[in-house]
């Protein structure tokens, strides 16, 4: 048994949320270690498309997602897929999904979403300098792009943005071409949101976050926990033993904490089962291409084509899509080379594949009601849960971290938390 009387804290998971929350941790005092079974941003954080996307405070689940279900099963390479054998094992998720596009419903939950997203970036803001990382992130807002003749289904988003409070300037094709210039002549307006932020390289950021929680005194454990285990002072961690680490005696095959936070992305509800919580978590996978060139200034979007350009230092990323297909399936990376095809028709000077770069998939930690789980554990004292983050773990990541060590720290919260609790389901 590891008796390491300063370990306190354990986070699970060092991906965007979990490094946010052991930085958070230990730099309020608390001595924390910090355990991923791989390296620290190698998960879903590692390659996302770096939109910090406080704009996005509409649930998932909408009348226009359900319409393209039916087609979901036809095109392999399309934005939305379930893979045909996945059907069985998504279809609780499903279900529950479309439940929430009752109208009360989706009121309350843009409500829970507009209350994470306005605090997001300040969050970040208050993170970045302690973190020092601010040259990773720059504030240049976003755009919404629209092909269609006529913008009518672009007016009517940019109503809808506008009655939910979301800051929205309309661009003519004009104002997009003097923002915008690398954009094809196809596009024809866009929709820009002023108050949005990106960063350059979202594993980078994972990296830095982790060497000042590192130079801060944290420790780090490449090893993946297999079950959560009350014991009596606390909670025993049972760890995978590290495959090139010879083990020296038992005791280094498990940890014992007071308190732990479970930060583990798309697996997050594995571990919450041991400690007898089921949570409906599902993976739902997205892909990256990077090209060679970088013509953007800010991220842009296409309304139509449902995936994100945000230029990074390394070129233009390309990312997006939504795939059913589990968290042990293979990835099929037609879906990502689909994304250049999209991209060229949007740019007007043709781009192609960096071929020194991979491309690259992520599961995103998604509940069928699109808040993430955020909180104290009802039944178990010590234990506390920020996962879930969806479409938006880049973005929340900051706030929730902030969130998990008032909670830790018994600090007083003017959030109500209540619609983010593990057991509203
Ligand atoms: C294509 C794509 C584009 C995206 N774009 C954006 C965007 O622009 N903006 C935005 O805000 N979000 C975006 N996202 C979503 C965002 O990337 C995720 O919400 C976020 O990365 C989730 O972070 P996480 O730390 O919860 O999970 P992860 O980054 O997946 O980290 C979880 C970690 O837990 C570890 N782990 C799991 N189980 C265990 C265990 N038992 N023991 C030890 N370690 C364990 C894993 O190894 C992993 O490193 C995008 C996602 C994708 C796929």
């Amino acid at each position: 048994m590891d008796t390491e009387a300063k370990v306190k804290v354990a986070v699970i998971g060092a991906g965007i949320v979990g490094l946010t929350t052991a930085l958070q941790l230990q730099r309020a005092g608390l001595s924390v270690v910090l355990l991923d079974a791989q390296g620290p941003g190698s998960g879903c954080s590692r390659g996302n498309a770096g939109h910090f996307a406080t704009e996005q405070v509409f649930p998932l689940a909408s009348i226009a997602v359900l319409r393209q279900l039916p087609a979901m099963l036809l095109d392999p390479t399309g934005p939305l897929r379930l893979r045909a054998g996945y059907f069985f094992k998504a279809l609780p998720w499903l279900l529950r999904f479309v439940a929430n596009v009752r109208p009360s419903r989706q009121q309350a939950l843009q409500r829970a979403l507009s209350v994470l997203n306005a605090q997001a970036l300040p969050a970040w803001q208050r993170l970045l300098p302690q973190a020092e990382a601010t040259d990773l992130v720059q504030f240049r807002g976003a755009l919404l792009v629209s092909e269609q003749p006529g913008l009518i289904d672009l007016a009517q988003t940019f109503r809808q943005y506008k009655e939910a409070g979301i800051s929205v300037k309309w661009l003519e094709q004009a104002a997009l071409r003097a923002r915008e210039p690398a954009l094809s002549s196809q596009v024809q307006g866009a929709i820009e949101f002023p108050e949005v932020a990106h960063t350059v390289d979202p594993y980078a950021l994972c990296l830095q976050l982790y060497q000042q929680f590192v130079a801060l005194g944290g420790q780090f454990r490449q090893q993946q926990v297999q079950r959560i285990r009350p014991c009596n002072n606390g909670y025993q961690l049972d760890l995978v033993p590290e495959p090139n680490i010879p083990q020296t005696g038992p005791g280094e095959l498990a940890l014992q904490v007071s308190q732990l936070v479970i930060c583990a992305g798309a697996a997050s509800h594995r571990l919450c089962a041991d400690l007898g919580y089921q949570v409906p978590l599902e993976s739902e996978r997205g892909y990256h291409l990077m090209t060679q060139s970088r013509p953007l200034q800010s991220p842009v979007s296409s309304l139509e084509r449902k995936f994100i350009m945000t230029p990074m230092q390394h070129g233009l990323r390309l990312a997006g899509t939504v795939e059913f297909a589990g968290i042990n399936s293979a990835p099929d990376y037609r879906r990502a080379s689909v994304l250049l095809k999209h991209a060229n028709q949007l740019l007007a000077e043709p781009t192609s594949a960096n071929p020194a770069l991979e491309p690259w998939a992520g599961n995103r930690p998604s509940l069928p009601d699109s808040l993430p789980v955020l909180g104290a554990a009802p039944r178990h004292p010590g234990v506390y849960l920020n996962f879930g983050h969806q479409h938006l773990g880049l973005t929340w990541a900051a706030l929730t971290a902030e969130i998990t060590g008032a909670l830790l720290l018994r600090q007083t919260l003017e959030l109500d938390l209540s619609p983010y609790r593990i057991d509203r389901f």
